[in-house]
Formats: C-alpha cells, structure tokens, sequence
C-alpha cells in the first residue's frame, strides 16, 4: 500500500469491535491507527454482559456469523498471550410454560443440524442442575458449546496483540471529520489532534457510528436501544454455567416500551451480572431505579434465593441496534475507502472476531469467510422497517 500515507487504515472507535477489527488488520501486515475519543471499551463495551451465545441466532447468515466467531474467540483464548477470562461452561436455557418449553425444543432441533448441540433438562430435572432455580419451570436445554469471557479485559487484549504488530493507538482523540479527494475518495481522518493522511477508514464507534458517518454525508440507521445489568456480591458456586430464559432474544423492536427477559451470568469473580433490559431511550446511559427493579423482579421469578444477595452496583449500556437485526459490515459505496463495521446490538462482543476478519478480508481483497449481502451496509432491508 502507499507510504505516502500515514496509516493503510484508521480505526475509529476503539470499543471491542474497532479492537478486533484493528488486530485482523494488524495480522494483515497492514500499518494500522486507531482513533478512540476516550479510552478502550469506554462505550458499551464496558457496560454489557459476556457471553458468547449461538442458540438465539436465527438459523441463517447470522447464525453462521456467531458459529465462525464462537471458533475465532476459542482461537484467541489460546493466541493473544493474556488471560480474558474465557470460558467455555456452556449455558442453561430454561422455560417457564409448556409452551415456551416446546418452542425452545424446535429450536434445539434446528440447532442440532447446524452443529450446535443441546441436551435437553426436564423440568423436574432442573434444580438437580441448578439448585437455586425456582421448581416450577417447564423444562430446559443445556448448550455446552456457549461461552464467556470479560469484554473489558478482551478489549485490551486485542488491542495488546495488534500493538505488538504495530497498531498505534490515539487515545482521547476524538473523529472530527474527513479529507476527501475531488472524486469523492477518502484521503485522510480529521481528529481532534490533527489529520492522519490515509486511504481507508473503518468506522467501528458503535452507536456514535450514526454521527460520524454524518461527517462524510452518509445515513446509517444505527439507534440505541439500553440496556441495564446488576452486579451481585460474590457468590461462588450460586450458578455452574450462565443461565437465561427462552424468552431471550426475542425482543420485538417496539418503542416505547421496557422489555425484560432473565440473563444470569456468574463472572470468574464470582460475582453474578444479572440482566437484561431493553428500551428505546435515546443516548441517556443513567441507570435507572425503575428498571433496576424489573430486572430484580424477572430474575427472582426463576432464581428466587437471588433475594439474599447484596446488589453491589448497576450500569447501563447502549447497544448499537440496526433496525433489520444484522450488523453492517463491510464497505460504503458512497464514500471509496470508508468501511463501517457496526449495528451488533447484544452481540457486538460474540460477533467482534468474525467482524474483525470480515474487515481485514474485505480491505486485502481476499475472499470472505461468510457472504456478504445479509450485512452490505447498503442493503435495502435497512430502509423504513
Ligand atoms: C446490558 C448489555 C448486555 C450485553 N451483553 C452482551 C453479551 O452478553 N454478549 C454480546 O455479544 N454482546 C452483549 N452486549 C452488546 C455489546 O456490548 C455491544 O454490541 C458491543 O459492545 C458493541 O461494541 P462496539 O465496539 O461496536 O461499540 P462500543 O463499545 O460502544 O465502542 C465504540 C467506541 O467509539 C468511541 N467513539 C464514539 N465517538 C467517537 C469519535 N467521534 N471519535 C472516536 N471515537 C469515538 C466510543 O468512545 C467507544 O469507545 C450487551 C450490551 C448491553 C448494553
């Protein structure tokens, strides 16, 4: 590439999608900075859950996107050199009415033909499997193949890695705007510090990718939609595996509405995040007591000695929702040069890897591990849903 540019690419945004993104192209041989307004993992990044979960993905594009980066972060635990808490403990699904019991049945059969495999908990089974689970549910699945890991720590360690291959990272520098050239192309990234002369450009700032896209005249339908988690006292030994209903991951996109369904992740801390929210709710990332008290609720449904634990602290994050369900990834035809890399909504930490490549593939012109229609950034399934 040109060594009459500064960088062969600039990141920006430097949550855990703009980290994998930088260490794919980094592995590239690329000459790769980074642009991040605060610090790494100052968005959502630092306030979500870690789960690393394939059951909830619709069989399709999207599923296959979460099995090739399930493989990719189990590749990571072993090559970035430092500990992020990985884990592979499987998860519990469990259901409240026969119903729900039924439907998560239907999907662990379609899931088996896709390789990812779930034993199934009768109801009476459960509190064998996890004590503290109220007697009465339906029934459950046990995927053995979903993880976990710390989003906060695997930030850094992506970033750690690309920086021994050669990432320089600008911290508390904020995008300001682009250089272009008389065709249109990308020829530089304004920021706050200066510019970085470059020919391509990733924008990976999650929900904030809507305002800097504006910068270079592009619309990206990417909105917020919040989400609250509550950190309990350490309780070792509380839950074996992550545990959520079955209703998770079936969230209408209906505005104006809070939607709450059970999430129950025990940390290598020992500490539980207890989730999760949703609402549309703009850009305020205040906790708020109201929700606090809906998750408290839901979860004590399903794992009623959760009452006895102290609840240590609470945050909020915005997920970066894209009003199709499927991250945008890959080049803007408006603007040559400019790659976006964003819209993961709840799976922005599973899906990072798989992005990451996705990137380094599209910029080195090699072929792409997954096709690329279902998550062309100009894609018609964007427009008015
Ligand atoms: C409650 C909750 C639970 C979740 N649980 C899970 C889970 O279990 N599993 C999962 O896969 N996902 C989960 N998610 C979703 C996941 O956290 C997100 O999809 C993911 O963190 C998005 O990462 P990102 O890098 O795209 O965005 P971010 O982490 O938000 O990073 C964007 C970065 O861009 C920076 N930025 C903004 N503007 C500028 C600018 N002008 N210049 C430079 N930098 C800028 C920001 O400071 C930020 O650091 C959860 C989310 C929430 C809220």
């Amino acid at each position: 590439m040109s060594s009459a540019y500064t960088a062969d690419v600039v990141v920006m945004g430097g949550g855990i999608v703009g980290a994998a993104c930088a260490y794919y192209l980094c592995r590239e041989g690329l000459a790769v900075h980074l642009v991040e307004r605060e610090f790494p993992g100052a968005g959502t990044s630092r306030a979500g859950n870690g789960l690393i979960l394939q059951w909830p993905k619709e069989p399709g594009p999207l599923l296959e996107l979460a099995r090739q980066s399930a493989a990719l972060w189990a590749e990571l635990s072993e090559r970035l050199g430092e500990s992020f808490d990985y884990r592979r403990n499987g998860c519990l699904v469990v259901a409240q009415s026969e119903g729900e019991w039924e439907a998560v049945q239907k999907r662990a059969t379609l899931l088996a033909e896709w390789g990812i495999w779930g034993q199934q908990v009768e109801g009476r089974e459960l509190t064998t499997w996890e004590p503290h689970l109220a007697p009465d549910l339906a029934g459950g699945i046990f995927f053995p193949g979903e993880a976990q890991l710390d989003p906060r720590k695997a930030t850094w360690a992506l970033l750690r890695a690309a920086q021994r291959r050669g990432l320089k990272v600008h911290f508390a520098t904020a995008v300001r705007g682009f250089e272009r050239g008389r065709d249109g192309s990308l020829r530089g990234v304004r920021t706050a510090q200066g510019c970085l002369a470059t020919r391509r450009a990733l924008l990976a700032a999650g929900v904030w990718s809507g305002e800097i896209a504006a910068l270079a005249g592009v619309q990206l339908p990417i909105c917020p939609r919040k989400g609250q988690v509550i950190v309990t006292e350490r309780a070792p030994g509380f839950l074996s595996c992550p545990l959520l209903e079955a209703g998770y991951g079936q969230f209408p996109a209906e505005r104006g509405q809070l939607q709450v369904a059970l999430v129950a992740e025990p940390t290598a801390g020992g500490n539980l995040l207890i989730g999760s929210s949703r609402e549309f709710v703009g850009f305020d990332r205040r906790v708020s007591l109201r929700v606090l008290q809906a998750v408290a609720a839901r979860a004590r449904r399903f794992l009623p000695s959760l009452a006895k634990l102290q609840i240590l602290r609470s945050y909020a994050g915005l997920r970066p929702f894209s009003p199709d369900g499927r991250p945008l990834i890959g080049p803007v035809p408006e603007v040559p040069g400019l790659y976006v890399a964003t819209g993961h909504e709840g799976s922005g930490i599973c899906l990072a890897p798989i992005t990451g490549r996705l990137l380094a593939q599209w910029v080195t012109k090699q072929p792409l591990s997954v096709a690329p229609e279902p998550f062309d950034p100009a894609r018609t399934s964007l427009a008015g849903e």
